[in-house]
């Protein structure tokens, strides 16, 4: 066998398994479509939010906080800060589930918060205009990282540990006996290994047609602004990120980063779409509302429009991820579906991959995002329209 394991997909979590499979002592090769740290998938842009408090769900937590673990332990192999800490606002009604939720994790995990009311808020970030009614949940070691610094540092600590990445190559097929896998490139290779290591983003449903997973890809938009004057800019340097709940739609953002602008985008699109025929395109009328949300919010931040980029979410019916092994072959291991909250925890899951491809086995609790729930999840779905 000549690799003992292959990456399929290059990107965030690709990155991320190789160098923890590299760093196990794996014969390791990564296999990627495009160039390093491209601009086509779901893992460039900047900046990505990172916090431990998570209201979607708290059996999180334990994974947020060995993923903030491991990009520590990245950022002393490279020297590069990759993590800032800007503190992080979930905001939003007492009741909604974006301040609620993020209050019952921090309280079951004892994790630092502090819960501010509209008066608090304004004391605390002048900067920032806050309705009547509105509250947050304050996490101060929430912040965000640098993606692209993240895939590059994880490439470079792969590499040195001597896994190889071949980039420009896509896979086309493979094929799992009990033995090993056998992979098909676009370069007419065929490359074997005793495991494949699937983290292709929003290609997942693509080169698992055969599993059927419930997978939608979906169009993002990213805006960046700026205010109109140098003057303004320091005060929006020291905002923290924010996940925002309000009646004209729930964004986050992140504060002022120089030569960058301010970047703000809406949560979801809910516009359906295909990762190799997407519309790279932004229309005119996508960044108005995105510029009067952000004006709303900090007002003066959005005074001149600098650019907007597309980027793909790939969702699960639950927005939970889907990790484990191939349902059907115990040599595949799968890492996708990170349904647009996933960076942050690339650490931890290229951790996660690599005990699983090596040891069968993880030591994190992760039933939670088995593939099989969707398997019987079809099964069910089946009996239920079977006719008598
Ligand atoms: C706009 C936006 C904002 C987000 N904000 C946050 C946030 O604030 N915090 C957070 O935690 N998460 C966030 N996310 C989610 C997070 O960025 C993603 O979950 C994460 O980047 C997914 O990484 P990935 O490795 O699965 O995908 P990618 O990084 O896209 O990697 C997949 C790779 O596989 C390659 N590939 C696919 N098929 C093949 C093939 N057949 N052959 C060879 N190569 C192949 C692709 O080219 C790609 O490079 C956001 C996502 C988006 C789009």
């Amino acid at each position: 066998m000549s690799w003992d394991a292959i990456v399929l997909g290059v990107g965030g979590m690709g990155s991320a398994a190789l160098a923890h499979l590299a760093a196990r002592g794996a014969r390791v090769l990564g296999l990627e479509q495009f160039e390093p740290v491209h601009g086509l998938g779901s893992s460039h842009g900047n900046s990505r939010i990172i916090r431990c408090t998570y209201f979607l769900d708290s059996r999180y937590v334990t994974l947020a906080k060995r993923a903030y673990e491991l990009w520590q332990d990245l950022e002393h192999f490279t020297g590069e800060r990759l993590l800032t800490r800007s503190g992080g606002l979930m905001l939003g009604a007492r009741d909604d589930d974006v301040v609620d939720g993020a209050l019952r994790s921090a309280r079951e995990h004892d994790l630092a918060h502090e819960l501010l009311d509209a008066d608090d808020l304004r004391r605390r970030f002048p900067a920032m205009s806050f309705r009547n009614g509105e509250w947050a949940l304050y996490e101060p070691t929430a912040g965000y990282l640098r993606p692209e610094a993240c895939i590059r540092a994880h490439l470079a600590r792969a590499v040195a540990a001597g896994a190889e990445a071949r980039f420009g190559v896509r896979v086309l097929a493979w094929e799992a006996s009990a033995d090993g896998v056998r992979i098909r490139t676009d370069a007419g290779e065929s490359l074997e290994a005793r495991k494949l290591v699937m983290t292709a983003g929003a290609w997942l449903g693509k080169i698992t047609a055969d599993l059927a997973l419930p997978l939608r890809v979906e169009r993002q938009v990213m805006h960046w602004f700026s205010p109109r004057s140098r003057a303004e800019e320091p005060a929006l340097e020291t905002l923290p990120i924010y996940i925002v709940d309000r009646d004209d739609g729930r964004a986050y953002g992140f504060p002022f980063v120089a030569g960058e602008g301010l970047k703000v985008a809406f949560y979801r699109s809910f516009e359906e779409t295909d990762a190799d025929s997407v519309n790279r395109e932004v229309r005119p009328e996508e960044v108005e509302p995105v510029r009067k949300f952000l004006e709303g919010l900090i007002p003066g931040a959005a005074a001149r429009y600098q650019r907007s980029k597309v980027c793909l979410y790939t969702l699960t019916p639950d927005e939970h991820f889907i990790i484990g092994t191939h349902p059907q072959q115990r040599n595949v291991v799968l890492a996708g579906g990170f349904s647009g909250h996933g960076f942050k925890f690339c650490s931890v899951v290229g951790e996660i991959v690599a005990q699983l491809a090596l040891d069968g086995t993880t030591t994190y609790p992760i039933e939670f995002f088995s593939p099989q729930r969707f398997l019987a999840m079809k099964a069910g779905l089946e009996r239920a329209t079977r006719r008598p």
